[in-house]
């Protein structure tokens, strides 16, 4: 089959574009012919190394999948060959604690497809039948691509650990990423007032067509200040991270009283810095979350069935442009999902 695949950790320089083995699966497996998979800022951080993680070389990236379903290992009966899939991207043991409360995303064994996993950059991929999902019969392959994570992860980060009241108001850093644009939408659905950031006025534009009340130019405005001008001083309930470094203070203090921060990603540095006094005297919370449960997913398809939640497709490109797909989002042109389209 084809597939992008790299041998060793760098720049895109490294994914080749090249024949290798189909995947063979087990008996509690499918096999999914990959039609499209979304990137995500994993497959960047995989592709470049990490420090302290061992990633299998060489290497398929891509946990965004979405295709038919090619076959079915022997003990598989909840999808058939030829069904319509998206696939979960969180892989888990299934049996431990954590997982049989639901809580798989918390499993000690808990990856990623495209992560110690072969991922979607390729015409197959293999995964574990329970990971396989009716892909909505209103979506496309590239749409249907670009739900998983960011749904997820943002659904995960204010619906389950947040508890956003339709009465609050939130702050919605980097509209124009993945989880910004499935925040947004999520947070207005849970009936919110929401204020949202990003870098450029045409991504600010496409913020409030996905719903947002009002948009802060990070690039040229300071988002407390802003935040306390549009919010009478009072700050947000909830503030949504995945930015990191260049953000943290500024999230910290859009706080209001009893106010949550909840991230999922440091995308610009890892070190957060904050005044404890601040923390306790205001009644603050700091929420970590990574990915979500595989149920929670079924809540949104349903959604993105119903029309919704909508998937933010920013283009389609073909797998043989990998590389090029992912510069689009270490420059951060991008608003909503690139898509690989796998013919
Ligand atoms: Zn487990």
């Amino acid at each position: 089959m084809k597939a992008v695949i790299f041998s060793e950790h760098g720049g895109t320089d490294v994914l080749r574009y090249a024949d290798v083995a189909e995947p063979a699966i087990g008996a509690r497996d499918v096999l999914v012919r990959v039609r499209a998979c979304a990137l995500n800022h994993l497959d960047i951080w995989v592709r470049r190394g990490m420090p302290g993680v061992k990633i299998p070389l060489p290497h398929i990236g891509g946990c965004d999948i979405a295709g038919e379903v090619a076959k079915v290992g022997a003990e598989v009966s909840n999808v058939r060959v030829g069904d319509r899939v998206a696939l979960a991207p969180g892989v888990c043991c299934g049996h431990c604690e954590q997982c049989l409360a639901g809580k798989d995303n918390q499993c000690r064994q808990y990856t990623l497809l495209g992560y110690m996993y072969d991922g979607g950059y390729a015409e197959y991929v293999k995964a574990p039948a329970v990971n396989a999902l009716p892909a909505p019969a209103n979506l496309s392959f590239e749409e249907a691509a670009a739900v998983p994570l960011v749904f997820l992860t943002a659904w995960h980060m204010l619906i389950t650990r947040a508890q956003l009241k339709p009465s609050e108001e939130v702050l919605i850093l980097g509209a124009g990423s993945g989880v910004g644009s499935a925040a947004i939408q999520i947070a207005k659905r849970a009936g919110a007032h929401v204020i949202a950031t990003a870098g450029s006025e045409a991504k600010l534009a496409k913020a409030k067509e996905l719903g947002a009340d009002e948009v802060i130019n990070h690039a040229k405005q300071n988002i407390a200040d802003e935040v306390r001008r549009i919010t009478n001083r009072r700050g947000v309930d909830v503030v949504f991270e995945h930015v990191g470094q260049a953000t943290w203070e500024q999230s910290m203090r859009s706080l209001a009283v009893g106010g949550r921060l909840v991230t999922c990603g440091a995308t610009t540095g890892f070190e957060g810095k904050f005044d404890i006094r601040y923390l306790f005297s205001r009644n603050l919370s700091i929420l970590g979350t990574y990915m979500g449960g595989k149920s929670e997913l079924f809540d949104v398809f349903e959604l993105v069935a119903r029309g919704e939640l909508k998937p933010v497709v920013d283009c389609v490109l073909p797998l043989e442009q990998a590389a090029a797909a992912q510069e689009r989002l270490e420059n951060r042109e991008q608003f909503g999902k690139i898509v690989l389209r796998v013919p």
